[in-house]
C-alpha cells in the first residue's frame, strides 16, 4: 500500500482539525444550551460532540495506518452566544453543510490520485454519515419551527431530546 499523496495527506490532515473544530462548535453550544436551561438540548449537543471526535479519530488512524505523519492544526475559538434555540440548530445545520463539501472535496482528490483505499473509507461510510447529519440536524430546525415561541413546546422538546444515545459508527471501511 503506496503512502499517500501530499495534496491527500495535507487535506486529511485539515479533516482531523474541521472535525475536532466541529467537536468544539457542539460543545460551546452545549454550553449555551446547558447556561440557558436547556439541558436535554445541551445533552444532545455533547453526544453530537462525542461523535465528532470519533470522526478525528478515524481520519487520524487510516493517515497512520497508510504510514505517514499526523500533523494537529491549531483549532479556532468558536461562538458561545446564539440568537435562540432555532439559530443555534440553524447554526449546526450550515457548518455541517460546510463538512459535506470537505467530504466531497477530500473524495474528489482520492480518485484524482487513484487512492482506492481512502476513496472507500470517504465514500462508504463519511458520505453516508453526512447525509445522515444533516438530515438530523434539519429533523431539529424543523421541530423548533414547528413549535415557534411555545415555551412548553420547548420544554417537551428538551426533555425528549435529553434521552438521546451516543451510537458507536458500524460498518466502517477503514
Ligand atoms: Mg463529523
Amino acid at each position: 500500500m503506496p503512502e499517500l499523496g501530499k495534496k491527500l495527506h495535507d487535506e486529511l490532515n485539515k479533516q482531523i482539525q474541521e472535525e475536532l473544530y466541529s467537536a468544539y462548535l457542539y460543545y460551546a453550544i452545549a454550553a449555551w444550551f446547558d447556561a440557558e436551561g436547556l439541558p436535554g438540548f445541551g445533552h444532545w449537543m455533547r453526544v453530537q460532540a462525542m461523535e465528532e471526535v470519533i470522526h478525528a479519530q478515524k481520519f487520524y488512524n487510516h493517515i497512520y495506518e497508510r504510514g505517514n505523519e499526523v500533523e494537529l492544526l491549531e483549532i479556532a475559538k468558536p461562538a458561545s452566544k446564539w440568537k435562540s434555540p432555532l439559530a443555534a440548530f440553524e447554526a449546526a445545520l450550515e457548518h455541517e453543510r460546510h463538512i459535506t463539501g470537505r467530504i466531497h472535496l477530500l473524495l474528489g482528490i482520492a480518485r484524482e490520485e487513484n487512492d482506492y483505499a481512502a476513496e472507500v473509507g470517504l465514500l462508504h461510510w463519511f458520505v453516508d454519515e453526512q447525509v445522515e447529519e444533516e438530515a438530523t440536524a434539519m429533523e431539529m430546525v424543523e421541530k423548533l419551527k414547528l413549535i415557534k415561541d411555545s415555551k412548553n413546546g420547548l420544554y417537551m422538546l428538551d426533555k425528549e431530546v435529553g434521552a438521546r444515545a451516543l451510537t458507536p459508527p458500524t460498518g466502517f471501511v477503514w
